[in-house]
């Protein structure tokens, strides 16, 4: 556990590192990655290394494409996949402008700014997320290689070896797991994860997807994070516990409350629901996320809360008495694909906008939404996510929230890659139109 760029460069020489990975991520959550050799890691540490920003998706500026990655010496893990002989350590890096200011575009950039916002007002973000993933037999198809279904336990979930492994490969890496399982699709699992404070669980959940993948390769096998990869099955989701802290206190709990949440529980759920069409571009980011948020599949459609039903956006876990420090919210809508630094950025910044503006929470919707027909939902008022990529990203372009927490810069250029995905998706034409009209017309 390194605290200072004096520990990472005698951790380095203790444990005869031969190299060091520098990590960073693009708006869209891809992990860039180059090595950087022990000789050069004191340089780093001052001066940061330069790379050309222009090549990065969503780094582009007008004015120049230097840009300059400074590592973060408090995230110094070996990378528990290589070899143990001259092992290779990793760090997260912070991205500066050539000047040495943050450069407002890195996603990591963007989570630590709400987050400072939230400490101004005493509050700790903690958060837990469930990253559910599929693993097939390749890239190219979705090939299964179970029948497994929900907690199912071997012979039918044969990706058990598989998990297992994950899980060593995470504690040795400094992650805490909680429980793993088979998911409710054929080839589907889930790990899940000790909740952490929302910039470290961005790293944690940006390291599990790389190790995820590189644990499945060994087994010959392939793991994806594609929100929904089978069309009649369950998609991926990344439920997102959340809860604020304040003097080591979690103030979503109230006992006086019969439900056990406090106000300003209460306002931060209002606070997601009331901006969820907006951050949902951001939680649901590709074309393909849009197919997992149909009904029918355990993933959410419409804006509501509850304390039992899964078809809601929100659902609040029960209170176990003697449990306040695990009173939480569960967001259910974002999915595994997501860029977890924005992802987690934009449903804080939804929160406490609630809590300021102190929203009116509705009440929860405890019948099961996907039964209710166009007049329930009326009156119940309530209303759905946007239904494809195009309805997100103009929700997104709208929101003046979005425009505020993501930074004008950045929100644009999402923005922008967005609507030409959603171009490149509309004017192609797919099998499905082949098979439904060429024998017919
Ligand atoms: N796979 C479901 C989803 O798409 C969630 C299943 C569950 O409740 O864990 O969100
Ligand atoms: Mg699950
Ligand atoms: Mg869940």
């Amino acid at each position: 556990n390194c605290k200072n760029a004096d520990d990472v460069l005698k951790a380095v020489r203790d444990y005869n590192v031969s190299f060091v990975q520098f990590w960073f991520i693009d708006i869209v959550g891809t992990l860039k990655s180059f090595q950087v050799t022990p000789n050069e890691l004191e340089a780093a540490f001052e001066e940061g290394m330069g790379f050309d920003g222009s090549s990065i998706l969503g780094f582009t500026r007008i004015e120049e494409s230097d840009m300059v990655a400074i590592p973060d010496p408090t995230t110094f893990q070996m990378v528990s996949w290589r070899p143990t002989e001259r092992p290779v350590a990793r760090m997260f890096c912070d991205i500066m402008k050539p000047d040495l200011t943050p450069y407002e575009n890195d996603p990591r950039h963007i989570l630590r700014k709400v987050i400072a916002k939230a400490a101004e007002k005493g509050y700790t973000f903690y958060v837990g997320p469930e990253l559910e993933f599929f693993v097939f037999g390749d890239s190219k198809s979705p090939q299964l290689l179970d029948v497994g279904g929900y907690f199912d336990a071997p012979p039918l979930d044969l990706g058990n070896d598989i998990r297992r492994d994950i899980i060593f490969a995470l504690e040795r890496m400094g992650i805490q797991v909680e429980y793993s399982h088979h998911e409710v699709a054929p080839s589907q699992h889930e790990i899940d994860l000790r909740y952490n404070e929302g910039l470290k669980m961005a790293d944690v959940a940006t390291t599990y997807r790389v190790v995820v993948k590189e644990v499945a390769r060994k087994h010959g096998a392939y793991a994806t994070f594609m929100p929904k990869p089978i069309y009649g099955q369950n998609g991926s989701g990344m439920h997102v516990h959340q809860s604020l802290f304040k003097n080591g206190r979690n103030v979503f709990f109230d006992p006086k409350d019969p439900n056990c949440l406090s106000a300003e529980c209460k306002s931060y759920i209002a606070g997601l629901l009331k901006h969820a069409k907006e951050f949902c571009c951001v939680t649901n980011q590709f074309v393909n996320s849009y197919k997992r948020l149909v009904p029918g599949y355990e993933a959410p459609v419409y804006i509501a809360w509850a304390q039992r039903n899964r078809s809601a956006l929100i659902r609040v876990p029960m209170y176990k008495p003697g449990k306040e420090a695990a009173t939480r919210i569960e967001l259910r809508n974002p999915d595994p694909a997501a860029n977890p630094y924005l992802c987690f950025a934009v449903q804080l910044a939804a929160g406490l906008k609630g809590i300021e503006e102190g929203y009116e929470l509705a009440p929860a919707v405890e019948e099961n939404i996907f039964a209710f027909n166009e007049v329930d939902m009326d009156t119940h008022g309530i209303e759905s996510l946007p239904g494809d990529l195009y309805s997100a990203a103009k929700e997104l372009e709208k929101s003046e929230l979005m425009k505020e927490t993501l930074g004008e810069s950045l929100h644009r250029n999402l923005v922008e890659n967005k609507l030409a995905e959603w171009d490149e998706y509309r004017t192609h034409v797919s099998e499905f139109e082949i098979n439904k009209y060429l024998p017919v017309l």
